[in-house]
């Protein structure tokens, strides 16, 4: 059985490296490098932290609105197929087998990469707490108290601040967790060519070479919305750097997370609803950054695009005969390994899990 996943991101190589395991023959698409837009990511692991997804709470769009006044925001593209949808679940609360599927997906993944690390900790691979500083500690501790997954949550102090410790969270260096899945994914055949078009069990590739397979994947991130799935691209910047920094961070208020790893310490920030190719605000992540660590040297920096749903809950569907995984906003590496899964075994004709269908958006 021959498979085409489309897009190399932490997604598609999840689904890959599932569909491997299955002796399946995998093909995978990717335009760019392998680990593409997922590799500017933080590497940081919220199993049970999915309130950072919730981007169509009540008190959200004042929230944002704020951000970009304070330019720390920006939108430049706009999808009124998504908005539409994203006024439509505004507010609305997910029903409660929502939570108990992604409960289930936070422990299927924090499972493989603990089990990816132990036969290898090759990818700075540690579980410790994620410190949050800048905002309310009370009120966040009183949050946590009634969030459905229950998230481990303490008062702490970090960088000389009140700030609050995270429990169940991890880090990895996501260049390194690419390469530890290039090797896992060895004998997979990658094709480095944008899909034009899916249609049935054909991808359609730039330059008029077609794929054909006995199923497609579609794991391209916001590029799914061709296929109809309302998803938009939030866009953030990601920085290797020679910052010093002892402890995993994010500073709320200036919207920055610093994640210090063996070889570099991750700089990320930004959340702008942005598909575009200009890049302008990345230095301002750095400013801000710079405001808490001081100053220090830049390695180098990757883009990436959130592919967020107006609920910020992902996807995993059919789509005539295509499978579609998207919409993992701010949490796909926390949720690869199980969004991986489902797609996979979604291709293969097994179940899904049908509170992650598309159905959810035409009720
Ligand atoms: C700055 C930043 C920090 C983040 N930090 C974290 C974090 O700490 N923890 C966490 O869990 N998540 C984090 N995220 C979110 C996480 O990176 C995303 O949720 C994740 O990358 C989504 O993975 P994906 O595979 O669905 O899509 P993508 O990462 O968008 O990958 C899709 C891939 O498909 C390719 N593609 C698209 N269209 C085509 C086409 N037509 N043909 C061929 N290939 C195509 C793209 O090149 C890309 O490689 C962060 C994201 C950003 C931007």
């Amino acid at each position: 059985m021959k498979i085409v996943v489309v897009g190399g991101g932490i997604i598609g190589l999840f689904t890959a490296f599932y569909l491997k395991r299955e002796g399946v023959d995998v093909v995978v698409v990717e335009q760019g490098e392998v680990g593409g837009w997922s590799r500017a990511a933080a590497g940081i692991l919220e199993f049970t932290r999915f309130v950072i997804n919730r981007i169509n709470v009540r008190s959200y769009p004042r929230k944002y609105l704020s951000m970009m006044l304070r330019g720390d925001a920006r939108i430049k593209t706009w999808d009124w197929r998504w908005i539409s949808t994203y006024l439509k679940v505004w507010g609305k609360e997910p029903p409660q087998e929502m939570w108990e599927a992604i409960k289930a997906l936070g422990d299927f993944s924090q499972r493989q990469y603990r089990a990816l690390a132990e036969a290898k900790n090759d990818f700075d691979y540690s579980e410790e707490p994620l410190y949050e500083v800048g905002i309310d500690v009370e009120k966040a501790l009183e949050e946590a108290r009634r969030d459905p997954l229950s998230p481990r949550v303490e008062s702490a102090t970090c960088c000389g601040r009140e700030a609050l410790a995270y429990l169940d969270a991890a880090k990895l260096a996501t260049d390194m967790f690419i390469e530890r899945m290039m090797r896992e994914l060895e004998g997979v055949q990658f094709v480095n060519k944008k899909a034009q078009e899916v249609a049935g069990r054909e991808v359609w590739l730039e330059g008029g070479d077609v794929i054909q397979g006995d199923a497609v994947v579609v794991a391209a991130g916001y590029w799914a919305r061709k296929l109809g799935i309302p998803v938009a691209p939030f866009k953030g910047y990601g920085f290797r750097t020679k910052a010093k920094a002892e402890k995993m961070f994010i500073e709320m208020s200036k919207g920055v997370a610093v994640v210090p790893l063996s070889r570099w310490t991750k700089v990320t920030g930004r959340f702008d609803l942005d598909g575009t190719e200009d890049h302008g605000p990345a230095q301002k992540v750095l400013e801000r950054a710079r405001q808490t660590l001081g100053d220090f040297e830049v390695v180098d920096m990757v883009v990436g695009y959130r592919p967020c749903t107006p609920d910020g809950f992902p996807v995993v569907d059919r789509i005539g005969n295509v499978t579609v995984v998207t919409g993992a906003c701010r949490l796909g590496w926390t949720y690869g390994p199980a969004l991986g899964k489902l797609a996979a075994d979604l291709a293969l004709g097994k179940g899904g899990l049908e509170v992650l269908s598309m159905a959810r958006f035409r009720r």
